[in-house]
Parts: C-alpha cells; sequence; structure tokens
C-alpha cells in the first residue's frame, strides 16, 4: 500500500528543491581516501566533504587503512550505490582500471586526487599540487641547509629517500628533487656514500615511517662508522620521523654530532613542531583547503555540463591518456617561514603549534 503521508512529503520537498532562485545542486560524491595514518588526509577528507556539502552535495567518505582490496570493495560499493562522481586518492594508481570501467559503465565521472590514476582510459580529471615542484623545492631547502649548518664542508655526505613506487607523485617527488641534486653529485659539492640512488633502490613502499627508519640504520651502520651524514633527502614528514628517530639513536643531535638537514612534506604537526625545534630541517606546505576547493569546483562544473578548468594538460600522461589537470602551487616551509606560511594562512592556529 502507498504510504500517503510519505509520498505527500515527498512531492513537497521535491517542490522546495525546484523553487526558482533556491540553487541546491543535486548529486552524491563518493571521496574514496587512502589512510587516516597521516593527518593530510584526514583534513583532505574533512575540507571536500565540508566544501561539497556546503554546495548542496551528499557525499560518502571512506577510508581503506592503505589497503589496496579494501579500496576496491569500497568504490565498488560507492558505484553501487549509484554516487554521481568519484573522487580518489589512490593507494597504487594502478591497480583501479577494472573498478574505473565499471563506473564508467554506470556513467560515474572521476577525479583523481592529488595522485593519479593510471593505466585506465576511465579517469575525467586530475586535482594535484605541482609535484615536480615539490620534489625541486624538497630539494632546494636541503641544499639551504647544507650551506647553512655545514658551510666548511666538502663534499657533503647526503641520503635519499623516495615514496611509494605504486605512487605516481613518488617519480616527480624524486625527479623534481634530483633536478637539483644531480648536478651537485655531478660537481663533486654531494656525494651519496651508500651509492643507493634511483626510485628501484630509495623508494620506501606505502610511504611506511618503519621502512625508512630501518632503511636508514642499515645505511648508517654500513657506511658511516668513519664519516658523518650532513644530509638526507626525505619526502614526507612521516618518513622524515623514522629517519630522525635513527639518526637520533646514533647520536646526531647531541655532543658535537650535528643533526643533518632533514627534508619532508605535508606540514604535519609533529614534523613543524619539530621544525621549530630545530630537529627537521623543512617540509611543503600543500593547502588541503585549496585542493577541496578545486576538485570541488571541478565536480560542479561537470554536474552541470561545462568545463572543469584545468591549468596543465601535459605533465600527467597516465599510460593511456594525458589528464587534464589542475596544479597547485607547493610552499616550501623552513623555521624561516613556519608562522607566516602556516599560521598566518589560518591553517594551523598558535596553540597547535605549542
Ligand atoms: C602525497 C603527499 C604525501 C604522500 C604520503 C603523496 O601522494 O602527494 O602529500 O606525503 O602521498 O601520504
Amino acid at each position: 500500500m502507498v504510504n500517503l503521508r510519505k509520498y505527500a512529503l515527498a512531492l513537497a520537498s521535491a517542490a522546495a528543491l525546484s523553487l526558482p532562485g533556491i540553487a541546491v545542486a543535486e548529486g552524491m560524491v563518493g571521496i574514496s581516501m587512502p589512510t587516516k595514518t597521516s593527518a593530510r588526509w584526514i583534513d583532505d577528507g574533512n575540507n571536500m566533504v565540508k566544501q561539497f556539502q556546503d554546495a548542496g552535495y551528499q557525499t560518502d567518505l571512506q577510508y581503506a587503512d592503505d589497503d589496496i582490496p579494501n579500496q576496491l570493495a569500497q568504490i565498488e560499493n560507492m558505484i553501487t550505490k549509484g554516487v554521481n562522481v568519484l573522487v580518489i586518492a589512490a593507494i597504487d594508481g594502478t591497480t583501479l582500471s577494472n573498478a574505473l570501467a565499471n563506473a564508467k559503465a554506470a556513467d560515474i565521472k572521476v577525479i583523481a586526487y592529488d595522485r593519479l590514476i593510471r593505466d585506465t582510459p576511465d579517469i575525467d580529471y586530475y586535482a594535484t599540487f605541482d609535484n615536480f615542484k615539490v620534489g625541486v623545492e624538497q630539494a632546494t631547502t636541503l641544499v639551504d641547509g647544507l650551506k647553512e649548518r655545514f658551510p666548511e664542508v666538502k663534499p657533503w655526505n647526503v641520503e635519499l629517500f623516495g615514496g611509494s613506487p605504486d605512487d605516481n607523485n613518488a617519480y616527480f617527488f624524486y625527479d623534481g628533487a634530483m633536478s637539483v641534486i644531480q648536478p651537485l653529485i655531478d660537481d663533486g659539492s654531494i656525494v651519496i656514500p651508500s651509492g643507493q640512488m634511483g626510485m628501484d633502490k630509495v623508494g620506501t613502499l606505502r610511504w611506511d615511517p618503519a621502512t625508512a627508519q630501518a632503511r636508514m640504520d642499515n645505511i648508517l651502520s654500513a657506511n658511516y662508522t668513519d664519516k658523518q651524514v650532513h644530509g638526507v633527502l626525505s619526502p614526507y614528514d612521516g618518513l622524515s620521523i623514522g629517519i630522525l628517530s635513527s639518526l637520533k639513536g646514533v647520536g646526531y643531535g647531541s655532543g658535537d654530532l650535528k643533526m643533518p638537514i632533514v627534508s619532508g612534506q605535508d606540514a604535519e604537526i609533529q614534523s613543524v613542531k619539530s621544525i621549530k625545534s630545530g630537529e627537521q630541517y623543512s617540509t611543503i606546505f600543500k593547502d588541503t583547503r585549496e585542493l577541496a576547493k578545486v576538485t570541488v569546483s571541478m565536480v560542479d562544473a561537470m554536474m552541470k555540463g561545462e568545463e572543469p578548468k584545468v591549468n596543465d594538460t601535459e605533465s600527467y600522461d597516465n599510460g593511456v591518456k594525458t589528464v587534464p589537470s589542475y596544479l597547485l602551487e607547493p610552499v616550501a616551509v623552513t623555521g624561516k617561514n613556519l608562522e607566516e606560511a602556516l599560521i598566518g594562512s589560518g591553517y594551523y592556529t598558535e596553540d597547535q603549534l605549542k
């Protein structure tokens, strides 16, 4: 039997939605994020939910605990639920082709969020930061720090860490960084005593801090019994924490053994505090509020049948096609501009960084 009361209410709310002058966007956005172990992804998720809801969309936000089958199941579930758009930060950017073919068949739009999704024709747009520039900035702060803390030393002993080999960004970070570091290796200013170079040797699966810490332990015991390490290229704050604790474990940062210059990324609170206290040297601030804004405006344009705004149609070939992208600017942060960049922008309060 038809529930008349419910039916009347449904009619009334449908009428309210279509009242002229009230622009209520309709649509459901599935947001698939990789993990909650890093604060940035929590911020990304929260920022998007808020901004999508403010724009009138419903959201379904899921975190996959860095587990690939889990992320696939969550995405399939969103497709079954009938979302209109998927926004995905992939754990492994090469494993989603089948799921996205299903999305395409159901006429669902797909945005790759922060990390490119590879090997599929079924993605529409990519919202991210200028990832090559992130690497350039990481290495530039590393070299600035080396000049500042070790002005008399030549050559500087440096070790290199890369991100997860299944994350397309990791290659952009590494290549960007090496565009600064390689010329200094070539002119004899920097040496890599472990000899470990190239993403196949320096990559850190799933961006795991413990893996980085163990690798740093091994590098130190195998190569540094008779010398000092001056700098470590680290692509992510979580790895920097592991690297710093390995360094501290053998006495760096106390007595005469100066702490090496260690870079990072994401301006996570613990690492910003570490920069304030003189341990980590730098990080890269990527304003997740801005990335959410770009993503919401892409979705909104697509839902209205308009062309989303992009500013790069060349850099991101996913193996099948070049994905139209919007790249935001990363900001390098050291002790010198930390307050202005992070508190001045309203990203953190002073209290959060105490
Ligand atoms: C992101 C970085 C982050 C890393 C680890 C990358 O894809 O671009 O901001 O540090 O993943 O979560």
